[in-house]
Order: structure tokens, then C-alpha cells, then sequence
């Protein structure tokens, strides 16, 4: 066995992409506005990012980014732990906290950093990792590198929690349950009520990753927690900004104490730099505008219904649930990649999930929708998956 071998099984999975001529991820010549942009010299309508309330060409955050490279330069060159720490970073963990009604608020340089961060600084050796089946990439990442035993209930089962939690005995006092907002892959919530019903009674402690649903679900847009009314039952909530706020960055907030020593235990915290002064000002401003305006998240989800009733109408399979991410399952490769190509040919850009990133192993259309659609590009979206609806058989049959 060489070094390398092991990326041969990785071509071998990527094999049926290239024999039907995807090479290389996508490439986005020209970056119009939230929802346009040019791929393969063609305009298309952007409906498979996760900008969900348009923010990316706000001019608030333009002009805060813009401002904050002139004044403070181009990037931190250090960790938080050392030069990397400027008042702008603390004052966003300030507002986030504040806004979230927590004591603690900690900034993170990417959601994927946030996760491994809050994940292995929180247990490790002895403790147990609780998770939902279908969990993102970045919790199983960072499970590994807590060192704790993991084990995992069924996707979206709070009985299943439950009977894995009656198993664990006195062990449930060390056990971190692990789940997310809305799942990026198919849409659906967590029965958020339930869960958090379970863990109140087996004495665990929760983490819920909101990002796909932070600034999509609650009356003030802070989530599932907020919308489920089980906010005081989540002991960590964990975030992004690179989705509904625009940039890239990730946080946690917590009334736990026991995030006054995150930043001296989370290896991710500490040994990578800190965000750039530009990324924390638009996503302030970001923050400002998710908070001040519920039009948008109204927006977004008169577009997410639309799209899912459309789909539906037209026959395709989708996710469980209307939400902004709106899966259409496809029955093999060869359909999801025909339907793919013709999309892009129409000029709709979705994206073009397969196994082994889908949770069951087929292959999906995920499409994402935005407060920054108009009911145009939406009806466009819409026409562009009806133009091509002989090329799914199983649209015909559902
Ligand atoms: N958690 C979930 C549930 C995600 O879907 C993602 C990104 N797709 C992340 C965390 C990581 O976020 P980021 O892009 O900020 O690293």
C-alpha cells in the first residue's frame, strides 16, 4: 500500500461524474449580484448558495467591509489567543450574545472551525457525543477530534435519543447531544421539543447547530431554538455567518460558565488566525440588518413556499418540508446529472449533490432560495425544472 492509494478509491467515486463530462467544480466567472452570475459564459440565476437573505451585495456591509480594510488593513496575521484579537471581534461576540439573550458569545473563523472548537473543547476521552445520524461533516469532524466515545440516534428520532440515552445510565452527566436547525441536505427541522423534552429529562446537555436556520426560523430570527420556544433548554448554540449573514466566520453563545474556558481549551480557537477586519464589519452590519428587518425572512419564505409548491406540483420528489433549501430527489446519477446540465443549459444554477454527501444515498437537486429572488427569478427557477420534467422518471410516477 503506498501513500497514495487511497486516492483511488476517492477517483473511483468521482468516476461516474467525469465519464459524464463534470471535471472540476463549478466555476462562477462573474459574480453579478446575490442571485445572478456567469458559469460557462452563460447568466444564470443563482438558486444553490446558501445566501438566504440576500446580504452578500448589501451596501451597509459593502461600505462596513470596505471601511474596515481601509482602516485596519487586509487580515489580523494571528490568533485570537495572541495579536488576533481586535475590539471589533469582541464587540460582535457582545452583540451576538446580546442578541441571542446569552451571557457568553464567542466568534469563530470559519462554522466549520466553530464546530471542531466547541465539539472537542467541550468533551473528550470519557464523555459521549450524542448525534443526530445525519449530522454535517464538521460535527463528525470534530467528534473525532474530541476523543469521545460517539454514538448516533436516528435522524430527526427523539425516541431513538431517548432509548440510546436509558442505555448510557450515570454516563448521561458526561453526554453532549448534538443537533442541527435545519438539515442542509434535505430541508427538515429537528423536532426540536422533543429533543430538547428528552435531554431536560435524561439530565444531558445540548448543542444545536443553527446554520441554516439563523436568521430563516423565529419571530426575531434566531433560529429553531427561538421558533420550538425551547431556547432555555439548549445549552450551546452554534452559528455561521457564511450563510444568511453573507460573509464567512462562525460563533457559539451560552449562559455556560464553562465558555470563559473555550478559548484556552478549543485547539481550533487557538491555532488558527482570526477573522479579517472586513469579514467582522460585514457581519455586523449583516446582523444589524437580520435584526431590523423580518421583511426579509418574509421574503424568503413567501420564495422557499413558492418554489417547494411549484416542484411539488410539477411531480418531483423533494424533501420533507417546505424550507429554503429545497431538495429534489433524483433516482440515479445519470437523471440528477442530465437534469443538472440541463438546468445550467436553461440557466438556473442549483447545486448537484452525490454519495456519498447525501443522507441516503442517492442523488439530489439542492436548490436554495433567497430573500434577494424576485417572484420572477423564482417563476424562472420553476420553469427551467418544468422545461425539463421528461428527463426524471420519476417526476412522472410520484
Ligand atoms: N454546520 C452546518 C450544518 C453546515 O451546513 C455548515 C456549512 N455547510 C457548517 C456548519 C460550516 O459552516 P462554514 O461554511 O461557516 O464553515
Amino acid at each position: 500500500m503506498s501513500l497514495f492509494d487511497k486516492f483511488q478509491q476517492i477517483a473511483a467515486a468521482r468516476q461516474p461524474l467525469v465519464e459524464r463530462g463534470i471535471r472540476s467544480n463549478v466555476v462562477m466567472e462573474k459574480v453579478i449580484s446575490s442571485t445572478e452570475a456567469v458559469i460557462n459564459g452563460r447568466h444564470v440565476i443563482l438558486a444553490g448558495t446558501n445566501n438566504y437573505l440576500g446580504l452578500t451585495f448589501d451596501p451597509n456591509c459593502i461600505e462596513a467591509a470596505s471601511r474596515a480594510v481601509r482602516q485596519q488593513g487586509t487580515g489580523t496575521t494571528g490568533s485570537r489567543m495572541a495579536n488576533g484579537s481586535y475590539s471589533d471581534h469582541l464587540q460582535l461576540e457582545q452583540e451576538l450574545a446580546e442578541f441571542f439573550g446569552c451571557k457568553y458569545g464567542m466568534v469563530f473563523s470559519t462554522g466549520y472551525i466553530a464546530n471542531l472548537a466547541m465539539l472537542s473543547a467541550l468533551t473528550g476521552p470519557g464523555d459521549v457525543l450524542l448525534i443526530d445520524a445525519d449530522s454535517h461533516a464538521s460535527i463528525y469532524d470534530g467528534c473525532r477530534l474530541s476523543g469521545a466515545e460517539i454514538i448516533r440516534f436516528r435522524h430527526n428520532d427523539p425516541d431513538n435519543l431517548a432509548k440510546r440515552l436509558q442505555r448510557l445510565g450515570e454516563r448521561t452527566s458526561n453526554t453532549l447531544i448534538v443537533v442541527e436547525g435545519i438539515y442542509s441536505m434535505m430541508g427538515d427541522r429537528a423536532p426540536l421539543a422533543e429533543i430538547a423534552g428528552v435531554k431536560e429529562k435524561y439530565g444531558a446537555c445540548l448543542l444545536v447547530d443553527e446554520a441554516h436556520s439563523l436568521g430563516v426560523l423565529g419571530p426575531k430570527g434566531r433560529g429553531l431554538a427561538e421558533e420550538a420556544g425551547v431556547e432555555d433548554s439548549v445549552d450551546f448554540i452554534v452559528g455561521t455567518f457564511s450563510k444568511s449573514l453573507g460573509a464567512i466566520g462562525g460563533f457559539c453563545v451560552s449562559n455556560n460558565p464553562a465558555m470563559e474556558m473555550i478559548p484556552l481549551a478549543a485547539r481550533p480557537y487557538i491555532f488558527t488566525a482570526s477573522s479579517s477586519p472586513s469579514i467582522i464589519a460585514s457581519t455586523r452590519a449583516a446582523l444589524k440588518i437580520l435584526k431590523a428587518r423580518p421583511e426579509l425572512r418574509n421574503k424568503l419564505w413567501d420564495n422557499a413556499q413558492n418554489l417547494y409548491q411549484k416542484l411539488q406540483g410539477l411531480g418531483f420528489r423533494l424533501g420533507p418540508e417546505p424550507s429554503p433549501v429545497v431538495a429534489v430527489r433524483v433516482a440515479n446519477i445519470d437523471e440528477a446529472i442530465a437534469l443538472w446540465k440541463g438546468l445550467l443549459e436553461y440557466g438556473v444554477y442549483v447545486n448537484l449533490v452525490t454519495p456519498p454527501a447525501t443522507p441516503d444515498g442517492g442523488c439530489l437537486l439542492r436548490c436554495s432560495v433567497s430573500a434577494g429572488h424576485s417572484p420572477e427569478q423564482i417563476e424562472q427557477i420553476g420553469n427551467g425544472f418544468a422545461s425539463l420534467k421528461e428527463v426524471v422518471r420519476e417526476a412522472e410516477t410520484a
